[in-house]
């Protein structure tokens, strides 16, 4: 008899494969009023990718519409039932960003608070498969209307902003060898120095807030970008979106989190700037924990920043933010080994990891094709990284991440689920309309 397997065990298989989508079901998707994106669930839990970057391409797993219902199938047999995040009204919300003009479709911008699908850190180049991608027209993002070029897989009820989407070491031609971030460095991707771009985010918060209702209290707020030029590296930028934010609503967004993703800023006043400003967490994302790894696959000054910069930063952080202070390793690029010294030794400062799987995206994909013994991590040696990882915390006795990623976040191990918002779900299909029981810690 085939045994039921757990929506866990279904999504970290998924996970390693991806699911092969057509163009045209995609679309169905958007058309039908959902998040037209990689976020799909199982049951109540969240899984991804799917394969809107081309990722998936050769998997055996697929997403076919069958009887008003969404399945997955594997080789071709009913696999499991899923579901899509529904689009949010402010989503759309349009603007005008000035001279520069931006609210034109072409030029990918239009609402600047999205749904974070994020798979802490794993940014899905989403419409840039080769389907989507033409590289004569330069006409990309064809799938999300021009809405947004990147999105990260399988967070739950996130909200998120990206000032911008380029990196200073993609700019210098030395981007991290797992770099989601796809092609050249394109300066339209750095969005705040972009005219009216802060006001229209601000005002798209009034949307958010109308739309959401209570359910924002159980949302949470990063705002995230690649590293950004300055000793700083980009924590003024952050400051000034939630100095907008605060400024347009009166208060700053009521989630239960208000988090910034950045590397270490040199100087430990912009710790407190940031903390000053609003934010409440902050994840400081190390990805690869020994020092010659680092400089291997990460070609740039963030590789030749030793852990003991991050260390030091962990500790300043915790003194100073009142929530969490995280970061987040990259599986199956680094020795397993050494990951888990780093999950360790960070969950010894209180502070948790995020385990995110290696995924071929972007500079990944060059990685995989020029490193032979690179690949996707397996389910199983995933598995065996999360149960060593939650053996970790629960020893240093840490929660996991507030974030409610995906596997990432180890909510089979360790976490409590949240609501889900109701504005972003799909409560009308199947399984999705169950509440959420909190995980049972195993
Ligand atoms: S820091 Fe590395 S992984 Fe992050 S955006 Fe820049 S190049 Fe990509």
């Amino acid at each position: 008899m085939a045994v039921e397997l757990s929506s866990f065990e279904k999504k970290i298989h998924i996970q390693g494969h991806g699911i092969k989508i057509t163009t045209a079901l995609k679309q169905q998707i958007y058309d039908e009023g959902f998040y037209p994106i990689a976020l799909t669930w199982i049951g109540d839990d969240v899984t991804g990718p799917f394969s809107f970057s081309g990722y998936g391409d050769d998997s055996p797993f697929e997403l076919r519409k069958v009887d008003d219902q969404y399945h997955v199938f594997q080789n071709g047999k009913f696999y499991t039932e899923v579901t899509f995040y529904r689009r949010p009204e402010f989503w759309s919300h349009q603007f005008d960003f000035g001279a520069k003009g931006s609210s034109d479709s072409k030029s990918g911008i239009n609402s600047t608070v999205f749904i974070d699908e994020g798979m802490a850190g794993v940014i899905t180049p989403c419409g840039q498969s080769a389907l989507d991608f033409d590289d004569d027209q330069g006409d990309v993002l064809k799938l999300t209307r021009g809405r947004f070029p990147f999105v990260s897989v399988a967070c739950y009820n996130g909200l998120s902003s990206w000032p911008s989407w380029g990196c200073m070491y993609t700019k210098a031609k030395q981007p991290c060898k797992f770099c989601c971030i796809p092609g050249a460095f394109d300066e339209s991707k750095i969005l705040y120095t972009q005219e009216g771009w802060l006001e229209g985010l601000a005002e798209t918060f009034v949307d958010v807030e109308k739309e959401l209702g209570e359910d924002i209290r159980e949302c949470s707020y990063t705002i995230d970008a690649g590293t950004l030029p300055g000793s700083d590296k980009g924590a003024n930028v952050y400051i000034k979106v939630l100095d907008a934010i605060k400024n347009r609503l009166g208060h700053l967004p009521k989630t239960y989190y208000i988090r910034a993703v950045i590397e270490p800023p040199h100087g430990d006043e912009w710790l407190y700037a940031l903390k000053e400003a609003g934010f409440t967490d902050i994840q400081m994302d190390v990805d690869i924990y020994d020092d010659e790894e680092r400089r291997r696959l990460m070609p740039n000054a963030k590789g030749y920043r030793p852990i003991a910069d991050y260390l030091k930063a962990f500790q300043k952080a915790k003194e100073i933010f009142p929530g969490e202070v995280a970061t987040q390793l990259i599986a199956g690029i680094q020795s397993d080994e050494n990951l888990l010294k780093g999950v360790e030794q960070f969950a010894s400062l209180g502070v948790p990891t995020l385990v995110t799987p290696f995924l071929p995206f972007g500079q990944g994909r060059k990685l995989i094709r020029d490193e032979e013994e690179i690949d996707v991590p397996t389910p199983d040696r995933m598995l065996h990284i999360y149960e060593r990882a939650a053996a970790s915390l629960t020893r240093h006795n840490v929660d996991a991440p507030g974030f409610r990623g995906g596997v990432s976040s180890l909510p089979e191990f360790m976490g409590k689920r949240k609501k889900r918002a109701g504005a972003l779900t799909n409560y009308q299909k199947g399984a999705a309309a169950r509440v959420l029981e909190p995980a049972l810690a195993l």
